[in-house]
């Protein structure tokens, strides 16, 4: 299991023109922070972030 999550599907409009967002540092070199995609379509940045585990589900009665 990969720990970056790849979308498909942007958010917001549901466009698939998804790009790994990229920010310019403070000494002009272009980085990706992890987890941060862009859309083309819609123009938004957004992050993708693992929030933890869920609890396998239980049977209640
Ligand atoms: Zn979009």
């Amino acid at each position: 299991m990969s720990e970056r999550a790849v979308p498909y599907h942007c958010p917001y409009c549901g466009d698939v023109d998804l790009r790994p967002h990229e920010v310019a540092g403070e000494d002009g070199s272009i980085s990706s922070p992890p987890g941060t995609w862009e859309c083309r379509s819609c123009l938004r940045a957004f992050s993708l972030r693992m929030l933890g585990m869920l609890n396998r589900p239980t049977t209640r009665r």
